[in-house]
């Protein structure tokens, strides 16, 4: 491709709507264009990229097994009132009438349709395993899109659903996505981790995210320092220490404490002399079907909702409101403790029993506890793991200790069960003539994200550095003066010849000032670039230069392709 023909609108200026530098790039780079929020055009440079995530994408998932289809964006609200999901999706679903007054939506995923799909031409078990994925634009009216094609509206997606008849057959499954997800994402040269994901109701371990590790992530991944163990912060346990009986502090008789106006942990520990470590708060939540529970936590912890969401069943749980905290402490906000509270469930994170001697709210104005001891104080319903895990906290797996890290997801793999061929009735005949449901997975790869993540991963103040593989061109060959004849001859040559070793090459045949194409080429990222210039031709040679090492490499113009062709083999 020749440059002069190419539209790579690039940007001096970084657009002032752009938070995070892959969002920045993308635009001074002339890859993409906003329509609307969350919605935007990829120009040629920003496709070619996306086509290569995609076809590393599709080279793995035919690897493995799967099978490309193409499903529609528009789907019938009926199937959706098959699953349930019609009134349970809320309003990231994008709803629509077509002119007959029937309910369609724009697909933010599409179990639906390949569940009814598969119910419809899947009859026996001799059909199974069936792995069958797309490559296909989604819709989710997103809350905040932004970050660019991080989060956008509009999205690519690779979305794969593979459909089994026993529990050891989608495992197997399973384990086969998750290599080729390893595979996708380290062909597309990033630095990411496979995180265990929380699962919602499902439970238990059946769901990773591929977390490509970034500071602008919107993720925290909890990792152990020691072994292999990586989870989504959601779901990140920690081990307690097991303090036996007689290893803790003899107990102190209880006494109450005036601890005038001091609510928060900080406070109060500062006013009694002590750290938030030696204090339990309690925390009354409310869950969405309207019930009151306490929650109590050390004073330096922070409760994990979704681990408190799961304890007690609900869909949402949510701080109770200051008069909901007061009626049923009989105490202003702020005062709130275990001892003597009742008509509501108590629930300690599994910390509180390690403690001794510790202090509570009592659920009076200006006054605490001191010297608090389970179980003679008080009762709790149940003990759990209920809290955030914390740096340095110790690793559920081995003796290690855990770190936090910041990651932006880019693909989730997830077992699904039943759900949907249950709720749609989407039956198979087993070995025995039985109907049973098929047994699912669903595997999902953010297309844009992914290139987005790429960026974040490699970039410098003067533009994008892309990994090889994804990269829109691999090579550059620019000839600076393009009114020097020698300099376009040499130029035409290498790129004609670079072209016919199969590389993807373009050539800068602009009639623009050297600085200008050598900032456009920095910014663009082409990880190899050949340089022309009049002085090194009369030398005989031409500069071999790499994005991401800095790396140049005088070399005579006669081996300026093998040179080239090297470094890509050995990269
Ligand atoms: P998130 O928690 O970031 O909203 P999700 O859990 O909703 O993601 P999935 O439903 O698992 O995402 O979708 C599969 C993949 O699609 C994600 O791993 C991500 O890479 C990508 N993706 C999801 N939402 C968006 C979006 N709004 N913009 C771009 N990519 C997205
Ligand atoms: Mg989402």
């Amino acid at each position: 491709m020749r440059y002069s023909q190419l539209l790579i609108p690039t940007l001096k200026e970084t657009p002032a709507d752009a938070e995070v530098i892959s969002h920045k790039l993308m635009l001074r780079a002339g890859m993409i264009r906003k329509v609307a929020a969350g919605i935007y055009t990829y120009l040629p440079m920003g496709l070619r990229v996306i086509r290569k995530v995609e076809n590393i994408i599709r080279e793995e998932m035919n690897r493995a097994g799967a099978q490309e289809v193409l499903m529609p964006a528009v789907q019938p609200a009926e199937l959706w009132q098959e699953s349930k999901r019609w009134d349970f999706y809320g309003k990231e679903l994008m709803r629509i009438k077509d002119r007959h007054d029937r309910e369609f939506c724009i697909g933010p995923t599409h179990e639906e349709v390949i569940t009814d799909l598969v119910k419809r031409e899947v009859k026996s078990y001799r059909q199974l395993p069936l792995n069958l994925y797309q490559i296909q634009t989604k819709f989710r009216d997103e809350i905040r899109p932004r970050f660019g094609l991080m989060r956008g509206r509009e999205f690519i997606m690779k979305d794969a659903y593979s459909f089994h008849k026993d529990e050891a057959s989608v495992d197997e499954g399973y384990r086969a996505m998750y290599e080729a997800y390893k595979r996708i994402f380290s062909r597309c040269g990033l630095d990411f981790r496979a995180v265990e994901a929380d699962t919602g109701t499902i439970g238990g371990s059946f769901s990773h995210e591929f977390m490509v590790l970034a500071e602008t992530g919107e993720d925290f991944i909890a990792s152990c320092d020691t072994c292999d163990y990586a989870a989504n912060m959601e779901k990140a346990e920690s081990r307690s220490k097991r303090v036996l009986p007689g290893e803790k502090e003899p107990e102190k008789p209880m006494e109450k404490v005036s601890t005038p106006g001091k609510k928060a942990v900080d406070e109060v520990a500062a006013f009694l002399k002590t750290t938030p470590e030696k204090l339990v708060k309690t925390l009354i939540y409310k869950t969405d079907d309207g019930r009151f529970v306490a929650v109590l936590l050390r004073g330096d912890h922070e409760v994990n909702d979704v681990k408190l969401k799961h304890l007690v069943d609900a869909k949402e749980v949510e701080l109770a409101a200051h008069a909901d905290v007061e009626r049923l402490t009989n105490a202003p906000s702020g005062f709130a403790g275990p001892v003597g509270l009742a008509g509501i469930p108590i629930y300690a994170d599994q910390t509180v029993d390690e403690m001794a001697n510790f202090i509570v709210g009592a659920n009076e104005g200006d006054a605490h506890y001191v010297n608090v001891n389970y179980p003679r104080d008080f009762k709790v319903e149940r003990f759990a793991d209920l809290r955030k895990v914390v740096v340095g906290d110790s690793c559920p797996r081995c003796h290690g200790s855990l770190r936090i890290f910041k990651g932006i997801e880019v693909g989730h793999v997830f077992k699904l069960g039943t759900k949907y061929s249950e709720a749609m009735k989407a039956v198979f005949l087993d070995e025995e003539g039985k109907e049973k449901p098929f047994i699912m997975g669903c595997y999902g790869i953010g297309v844009g994200r992914t290139a987005a993540a790429a960026i974040e991963q490699n970039h410098d103040e003067f533009g994008i550095k892309w990994p090889l593989p994804i990269a829109p061109f691999t090579v550059a060959v620019i000839p600076l003066n393009v009114n020097d004849a020698a300099s376009m001859e040499t130029g035409e040559a290498i790129y004609r010849e670079l072209l016919s070793q199969g590389i993807d090459t373009m050539i800068d045949d602009r009639d623009e000032r050297a600085g200008v194409k050598l900032k456009d080429a920095d910014l663009v990222g082409i990880p190899l670039r050949v340089v022309i210039g009049e002085r090194g031709l009369k030398e005989g040679v031409v500069e071999i230069k790499d994005r991401r090492t800095g790396v140049v490499d005088k070399v005579p113009v006669a081996e300026a392709v093998t040179k080239v062709c090297d470094a890509l083999k050995n990269a």
